[in-house]
């Protein structure tokens, strides 16, 4: 039996608001769908949190033994500054700014989001397809949804008719959003210059005179609809119909609802199975946005290089930071909330690395077959990573105390919970072990040329700056000790 014949694995399906056990279309066959980032900006938190969600999902539903083709796009062309089919495009416009072509701002942005992803040790999808390398794809697609006749061409320019397709169909069915208000609500309601409805949105958009991503076709010069793309390139690599869509909530309307508007439209039924949404970031209890000045790159994060920062964080931090929480929560980011999450992954580091120093005994009082079943049941259960992570916890204080010989374990079951441990903490959460100790190397050496420093700084009687070392270091979880004939430190656990 294949592992995930023996677990069931319920995920929160967004369309149908509950949980539902997964069942693919074609075990062991997989297809997930991702929406990746629009490469205008530096990577941020905003991304960090989807993609470290469906790194988890990607990485659990390998683990279970399925095959999975896992695309996650890049916008590189269409994604306008305003959802309303106005304003410029968010790539053209950095490249107006910075004099640059805009494929040379895809491609430097691209490259960072990459180093981002690396940092975080975020598996690479199986495909990675550019929206402008799918230029015929969405013009096929278009074609398809004016031949069915759920799209209009208006000056160059080709629209959804989204009122003549909620006739038959339900526009808003994701989002929970109802046609009567979004028409109502609407900036310009009613017909438009271009539209037959102001609600309608572009599936192919004219561009003007100054615009330069543009490519020939039927109805002239343009460029897609930013909604086009994920249609028609999850179409063309998983298929009509495939198992699970993600992406943040934030895309939930206008874009998924559009995407589901377009598949439907043009064959009838909807393409995605299940729908995954990841929460959004705050900070400090707010919406992070440029306007707001507390919108943090992860970069800054690595750094530190930011008002709202205390210190840096490690990739790594960051990383478990965002899996202590579950996915569909919000997570509130904080130099409270970063610190405690900073001393918690060291604790558990520790505990893994201690599991090579203890010397097996009799049998012990920690149930490890028990602490296997719970670990499935979080995982199974829409992916508790926090609850999981609980445990692990519960883990860490046994060994702690199997180390100090207040319990014990057996040579076998220490085998167990070492692979059982390592399988969780590195292969399904993806936490980093080997980045964690060439880092530990070299800090470890740091560490040692810094409190050399401060050896000769006591000598000179700087006992002030002598001071600050240590509690600068004790701020990182290093404990020093002063011995009469230099330092012992070692990593709190
Ligand atoms: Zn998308």
């Amino acid at each position: 039996m294949s592992k995930y014949q023996e677990n069931q694995l319920f995920i929160y399906n967004t369309l149908n608001r509950k949980k539902e056990l997964f069942q693919p279309l074609n075990p062991p066959h997989v297809g997930l769908y991702v929406c990746g980032p629009t490469v205008y900006g530096d990577t941020h938190l905003g991304h960090a949190r989807p993609a470290v969600t469906f790194d988890l999902l990607f990485r659990y539903l390998k683990h279970l033994g399925y095959k999975v083709r896992y695309v996650r796009n890049i916008t590189d062309v269409g994604h306008l500054e305003s959802d309303a089919d106005e304003g410029e495009d968010k790539i053209l416009k950095k490249a107006r700014l910075e004099h640059v072509e805009p494929m040379e701002v895809v491609q430097y942005y691209l490259n960072r989001y990459h180093e981002s992803m690396k940092a975080l040790n975020i598996l690479s999808p199986s495909i990675e397809p550019l929206a402008s390398g799918h230029i015929i794809e969405q013009q096929a697609m278009a074609e398809e949804i004016l031949s069915k006749g759920y799209a209009y061409e208006s000056n160059g320019s080709v629209y959804f008719d989204v009122l003549k397709y909620n006739r038959k169909y339900h526009y808003g069915k994701l989002s929970g959003r109802v046609l009567e208000d979004l028409i109502s609500n609407a900036q310009s309601p009613g017909r438009t210059d271009e539209k037959k409805n102001s609600v309608d949105f572009a599936l192919w958009k004219k561009a003007g005179p100054s615009h330069i991503m543009r490519w020939p076709s039927k109805w002239g010069e343009g460029f897609p609809g930013w909604h086009l793309e994920c249609s028609a390139m999850s179409r063309k690599y998983l298929g009509m119909q495939f198992d699970i869509h993600g992406g943040g909530m934030d895309l939930m309307f206008p874009h998924h609802e559009c995407e589901i508007a377009q598949s439907v439209a043009a064959s009838g039924s909807d393409a995605v199975r299940y729908w995954m949404h990841n929460n959004m970031v705050t900070i400090n209890g707010q919406k992070m946005g440029k306007s707001l000045g507390n919108f943090v790159t992860l970069e800054e994060l690595f750094t530190g290089s930011h008002k709202l920062l205390d210190k840096s964080y490690s990739p790594g931090t960051i990383k478990f930071f965002i899996l202590q929480a579950h996915y569909g929560s919000t997570l509130d980011f904080s130099n409270e909330a970063l610190g405690a999450a900073e001393k918690g992954l060291v604790r558990l580091m520790g505990a893994v690395k201690a599991l090579d120093r203890i010397e097996p005994g009799a049998a012990g009082s920690f149930n490890i077959l028990e602490f296997e079943k719970k670990a499935y049941r979080a995982m199974n259960d829409d992916l508790g990573s926090p609850v999981l992570i609980a445990h692990l916890f519960d883990t860490a204080r046994f060994i702690n105390s199997a180390l100090s010989g207040k319990d014990s374990v057996t040579a076998a079951d220490l085998d167990k919970l070492r692979s059982l441990l390592r399988l969780f903490v590195f292969d399904i959460l993806g936490l980093e072990e080997k980045g964690d100790r060439e880092m530990g190397d070299l800090a470890a050496k740091l560490v040692d040329l810094l409190l050399n420093i401060r050896l000769e700084v006591k000598n000179n009687k700087n006992f002030e700056l002598s001071d600050r070392i240590r509690n600068e270091l004790t701020g990182f979880g290093i404990v020093v000790k002063d011995k009469k004939d230099g330092f012992e430190w070692e990593m709190k656990e």
